[in-house]
């Protein structure tokens, strides 16, 4: 898939291409998010190569980039408020968001930002860390299998699954850790956790839980500048750990690792978005126009009525009113 597919453009004030009043609607600006988030998405048709997805797509928001980007990501985030209310009341589908990313690409900040509308109570992020004892004496999905989203909710994965096809497959000696029979380690390991990732995915699908995957794309020199921001900073110090700068020596081999997994685990219904991560404010309007997009295909309404229900609510109202 090209990047240049979709075509489309935020509304930019005036624009005189995409002949958008100066004074833009907020469901005009959905409609332009959601549109330009398909350029970043890959549902598994043709051939995938990271080198076709951009680290940087800001200047598509003009000028007045920030500015614009901030106007969007309201829209989007009243949008997803009412959305998830929905989806909380008809307790149906539920909604699984994945974000994976190299250290400091913005992982946190857009899932504060994206998330920031969501009823905490429709809504559960978990962090994916280094397997603990307990969890190393399981198979790799058991402790993620503990954080589905419920029926009506939003789970967000910081970190996830994916890291077995990723730190694990970078760092041999971390599989090796993993308490594994001896004879299961064959040369065929990682294309077997992928078709059982795929397969996963697949039944959640079938379950009602829809998939959505976040690979936030940043480019090395970011993640430099980053970093010697969290070294300046003092406020920032906490988040620079030795280790992020060890990672940062295997670029290649997780890009590579990245490709594989998106190439082998991109579907229709569990897509993967590769989402410009260079420019923090792009890349949260994709986020969140993602994550809309999944909602939206969900059909979301609110549960109906029937005729014997209204009548009881009357009756229970009159009951009511009747009160001394
Ligand atoms: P931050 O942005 O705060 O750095 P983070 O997600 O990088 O957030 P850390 O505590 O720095 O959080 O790192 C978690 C580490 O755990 C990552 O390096 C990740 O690769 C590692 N990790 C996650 N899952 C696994 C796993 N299954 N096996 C081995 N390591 C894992
Ligand atoms: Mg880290």
């Amino acid at each position: 898939m090209s990047t240049t597919e979709g075509n489309a453009r935020v509304p930019v004030a005036g624009d005189k291409e995409t002949g958008e009043p100066a004074e833009s609607k907020g469901s005009d600006l959905i409609k332009f998010a959601k549109k330009l988030s398909k350029r970043y998405r890959c549902a598994g048709e043709g051939k995938f190569s990271l080198e076709d997805y951009p680290k940087d797509g800001g200047s598509d928001l003009g000028s007045d980039g920030k500015a614009l980007a901030e106007k969007v990501l309201a829209s989007s985030i009243q949008s997803l408020s009412e959305m998830q209310d929905k989806l909380y009341a008809q307790d149906r589908w539920s909604l699984l968001v994945i974000f994976q990313a190299m250290d400091a690409a913005g992982k946190d900040g857009a899932i504060k930002h994206v998330m920031s509308g969501v009823n905490p109570q429709g809504c559960e992020v978990t962090s994916f860390k280094a397997p603990n004892a307990e969890e190393l004496d399981h198979d790799y999905l058991w402790r993620c299998m503990k954080h589905l989203p419920e029926r009506g909710k939003i789970g967000i994965f910081n970190r996830s699954y994916y890291e077995e096809v990723l730190v694990v497959r970078v760092h041999d000696e971390i599989l090796k850790s993993e308490k594994l029979p001896a004879e299961l380690f064959t040369e065929d390991i990682w294309k077997e956790r992928l078709n059982d990732i795929g397969n996963f995915e697949s039944y959640l699908n079938n379950n009602g839980i829809l998939v959505v995957k976040i690979f936030l794309h940043v480019s090395k020199k970011e993640q430099k500048k980053r970093f010697l921001e969290r070294i300046d900073t003092p406020e920032k110090n906490w988040k620079f750990s030795s280790s992020d700068l060890k990672e940062r020596k295997y670029w290649k081999e997780y890009m590579d690792a990245y490709e594989h997994l998106i190439r082998k685990t991109a579907t229709e219904r569990s897509p993967w978005y590769i989402v410009p991560a260079d420019d923090k404010h792009y890349a949260r309007i994709i986020v969140a126009a993602a994550i809309l997009h999944a909602l939206d295909s969900m059909n979301l309404s609110y549960p109906t009525v029937s005729k014997e229900q209204v009548a009881e609510l009357q009756r229970l109202k009159q009951e009511l009113l009747n009160e001394d």
